[in-house]
């Protein structure tokens, strides 16, 4: 049954966003190490990654409200909406250093520019949002910020979201022209275009089923063929487990001690899509509300434009559901085999400690359209029921471990890199803020993983993204340089997005 035996320096497992990213890296930084990558599926992107699957913000902190908080001495601590607006613009440089290197193209098939705004309803919410404007557009990375609670500016802001909407409650907003709709799933499409260009061996239709160390230290991988059930071994020095939600299970085959008492909670998504020509027409940026009390933060409700297929498209939500599932194409075995001897404690102290959120998505799941049209009135009152469809989002598996804070069994809403001690073997876990911050992500797995590479591969690292190391919060000069260059080689600097 067993044939095939290779031999390779890195395996990437799976095809999303973040194995194109780090694939990409690596070419750029080791042209001659050999890389090969297994995905499960026939194609590149089909997962998460899949511009129907995610929401396609490229966050940058610069709409989402659950990236700040209000201190108990009533300040706004915008620590978090710091750390991911550099992370963009890491990803931002590194995408402008592939288009002028020819590798992409044209930019404007994965990234366009849309105003990120924040809408909030009531005056304690509005009270909030104006200091929370004060306290951010004193920022040099948050300056370009606009606030209004006038309604004339906001129905000029927010058409669609002002129609038929009564005064008698306070509203405001905010406003960042310089946001952007990614496409992640082209993003990814042309990443493995180009990896396959340069001789990275991508198998489709191959599953790895499971992973073990060999004696010299590499890693001997057990990979399934879809089409004809044949099984190969195929071995590395290095391997990225890039699953997106099949991740976990493959950690735990690695048995490393480092894959021991975590575990997954999955999170399943629904949009509804607008497939009124004339209502999509009326709206124009992602409108970013505030997440309902007991909801996660991944089910803060947005209204966004968005480019698919060459198309101006409008969508709403996500709504959180519950599903045992990891992957939209996975089993719902998922959940419960991924409970070990080694996590069940840390799984069954999670499900007492978050019984409501399990309660609530499962509450989301069973409501019927009519119910969630009602939720999409809130924010878009003249909202027709024949106007929207339904459209399952991807899945994210939210990491469960044991933190000092939290104690056992604490679920995290963040992205977690898991790395073998001796730097041979990666694994990415969670979905936020996701694949806008790849790029940052995955240059914290070389640093990690190859660390006696780094300072040759520095002088590389620079030239592809020019604040490598350093923090344009406090270098305005060197912020306001590339926000103009990036813009520029995206194709984001015009103020109205052009319609091809
Ligand atoms: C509803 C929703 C909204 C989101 N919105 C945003 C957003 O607005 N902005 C943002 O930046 N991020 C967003 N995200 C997060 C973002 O989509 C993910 O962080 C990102 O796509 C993850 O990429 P990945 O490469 O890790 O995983 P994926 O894209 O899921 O790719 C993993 C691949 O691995 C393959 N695979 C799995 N197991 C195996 C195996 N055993 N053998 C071989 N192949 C395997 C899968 O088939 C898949 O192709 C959202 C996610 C969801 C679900």
């Amino acid at each position: 049954m067993s044939s095939t035996e290779t031999e390779t320096d890195i395996i990437l497992i799976g095809a999303g966003i973040m194995s194109a990213t780090l694939g990409t890296l690596l070419k750029e930084l080791a042209p001659d190490w050999k890389i090969r990558v297994f995905e499960n599926l026939a194609k590149a992107g089909e997962e998460s990654s899949n511009e129907w699957n995610n929401a396609g913000t490229g966050h940058a902190a610069l709409c989402e409200l659950n990236y700040t908080s209000e201190k108990e001495d009533g300040s706004i601590d915008i620590n978090k909406a710091v750390k991911i607006n550099e992370q963009f613009h890491v990803s931002m440089q590194f995408w402008s250093y592939l288009v002028n290197s020819k590798l992409i193209h044209n930019p404007q098939d994965f990234i366009r520019r849309f105003p990120h705004m924040s809408m909030v309803r009531g005056e304690e919410n509005v009270a909030f949002l104006k200091k929370r404007f004060e306290t951010m557009s004193n920022n040099p990375l948050f300056k370009e910020m606009e606030f209004s609670d006038d309604p004339e500016k906001l129905m000029e802001w927010i058409p669609l979201i002002m129609k038929d909407r009564s005064l008698d409650e306070a509203i405001a907003a905010t406003k960042v022209d310089s946001g952007t709709d990614v496409n992640f799933g082209a993003l990814t499409r042309m990443l493995f275009d180009n990896l396959e260009a340069t001789n990275v061996d991508v198998q489709y239709k191959r599953s790895v089923e499971n992973m073990k160390r060999a004696s010299d230290g590499s890693w001997e991988l057990k990979v399934k063929n879809n089409d004809n059930g044949s099984v190969e071994h195929h071995s590395a020095k290095f391997v990225f487990i890039g699953g997106g939600g099949g991740s976990l299970h493959l950690l735990q085959k690695s048995g490393i001690p480092e894959s021991k008492h975590i575990g997954g909670f999955p999170v399943s998504g629904i949009f509804m899509a607008c497939n009124n020509p004339e209502v999509i027409e009326q709206h124009h940026g992602k409108v970013y509300g505030k997440a309902k009390k007991g909801a996660p933060p991944m089910s803060v409700p947005h209204l966004d434009t968005r480019y698919i297929n060459n198309k101006k498209s409008l969508l709403f939500g996500p709504f959180a559901g519950f599903s045992p599932n990891f992957l939209k194409t996975g089993s719902m075995f998922d959940l419960i085999t991924s409970v070990k001897p080694n996590n069940v404690l840390t799984m069954l102290a999670a499900g007492a400690k978050e019984m409501p959120l399990t309660k609530y998505l499962i509450q989301q799941v069973m409501l019927s359209k009519e119910q969630r049209m009602e939720e999409l009135r809130e924010f878009m009152p003249s909202a027709k029921s024949e106007d929207w469809d339904l459209v399952v989002a991807g899945q994210r598996v939210q990491v469960i471990k044991d933190t000092d804070a939290g104690g056992k069994g604490t679920l995290q809403f963040g992205t977690e890199v898991i790395t073998a001690e001796d730097g041979s073997l990666a694994a990415l876990l969670g979905a936020s803020p996701g694949a806008s911050t790849a790029v940052h992500v995955m240059l914290d797995v070389l640093h990690r993983c190859f660390p006696e590479y780094m300072e040759e591969w520095e002088p590389k690292i620079k030239e592809m993204i020019p604040s490598y190391g350093e923090s344009l919060m406090e270098n305005p000069e060197l912020l306001d340089d590339i926000h103009t260059s990036t813009s520029e080689t995206l194709g984001l600097s015009q103020k109205e997005p052009v319609f091809s």
